[in-house]
Formats: structure tokens, sequence, C-alpha cells
């Protein structure tokens, strides 16, 4: 099976999921699009009213910054992959559940496996948490950590997520100057950096 297919056969599962309850009030399911072979994996929290009419990712008004940043960064949509935490939307957008993150997560877990990008992009702390529990946005935003996540090293940047950057002027600034830096590590070895940032990360819990 190619890529593209193993990715079909989860939106297959995910339209059928009943594993919590957010598919009782969901106008549609919303797996994730983009391409099968991406470098670069974007992760969102969840669908909001217009990924729930469309059955799309991100093509509300957060959707359309992103796709402002991915211009700046000169990225095209199609060359990415675009998925979220949980796959329903939740009843006005609350924040998910923990218990649906879990039920929600062998379908990322699935996609990460099969696309294997070179850098996930977190967008909110959902999808941060994801992989790097317990750690703060505001402090490690636009910083690559290399994540050991299903048996492979993943670069990890965290971001601020593009809702957020849409009601504050301040992040809108970060989350544009973070953009920048998924074109510094896809062209360049970031090997030195990232160890740098890990080896702080561990001197600081040591403290
Ligand atoms: N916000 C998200 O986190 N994901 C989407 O798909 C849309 C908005």
């Amino acid at each position: 099976m190619t890529k593209a297919e193993k990715l079909k056969q989860i939106a297959g599962r995910v339209a059928k999921c009943t594993r919590c309850d957010l598919y009782k009030r969901a106008n549609k399911p919303v797996p994730g699009e983009g391409n099968p072979g991406a470098e670069v994996m974007f992760v969102g929290e969840g669908p909001g009213y217009h990924e729930d009419q469309q059955g799309l990712p991100f093509v509300g008004a957060a959707g359309k910054l992103l796709d402002k940043l991915l211009q700046l960064i000169e990225v095209e949509r199609k060359e990415v992959f675009i998925g979220n935490v949980i796959k329903h939307r939740t009843e006005n957008n609350r924040d998910p559940l923990p218990e649906e993150i879990e039920a929600c997560r062998s379908f990322l877990d699935e996609q990460i496996q099969i696309i294997k990008p070179k850098i996930i992009v977190t967008l909110g702390r959902f999808s941060m948490n994801k992989f790097l529990p317990g750690e703060k946005i505001s402090r490690i935003h636009g910083q690559a950590r290399y994540v050991d996540f299903l048996g492979k090293r993943y670069i990890v940047v965290p971001m601020y997520h593009p809702a957020a950057a849409l009601r504050n002027g301040r992040i809108m600034e970060e989350i544009k100057e973070d953009f920048q830096k998924i074109k510094v590590f896809l062209e360049e070895n970031p090997e030195e950096e990232i160890m740098e940032k890990n080896r702080e990360d561990k001197q600081l819990k040591l403290v």
C-alpha cells in the first residue's frame, strides 16, 4: 500500500470512529490533509466551525493566517501535511478533554508513522504537550527539539496557535519569526543548535 492509500484508510476509520462522543454532534470528521511524503507536518488542536463544515483542516480564519505564514516562507500548502490532535469538533470549540485526546491519539500517531516528516510543527499547547509534556509555549516557541517518538527521532518545533496570533499582535510578530526558522531547519543541519537546547533543558530540570 502507498502512503496515500494508508492515509486514506485512516481517514475512513476516523469517519466511522465512535471512541468518544464528539462524533455525535460533529458535522464532518477532519482527518487531516496534505502531502503523504511531506517533510513538514503541522499539528493543530482540532477542527473549528469551518473545518467541521468542510471536513478539511485549517480553512477558517486561523487557516487563512496559516496560509499567509506559509507564503512568507515560500512553502506551498500542498507540500506539507496538516493534521490535528482531535479529529471531530468540540461543541463551541471548547478545549478537548484528556479522554477525547486519548481516544483520538492513535490516528495522529499512525499518520506520523506513515508520513515520517523531518519536522513536526506543533500549533498550540495541546499539540505541543503530545511531544513535550509539561512545557510552556511562551518559553520554548520557535525552538527546535529532538523528540524520540514511536521509534523515530523527529525535530519538533512548538509554535503558538495561529488563532492566538489573531488575538494578540505580539504573538503575531513572534509566530512570523518562528515560521522563518522552518526554512532554516529544512535547509541546514540544525544538529548543534538543537542539541544545545536539549542540554539546556536537562540542566534546567536538574536545578
Ligand atoms: N484550529 C485547529 O487547531 N485546527 C484546525 O484544523 C482549525 C483551527
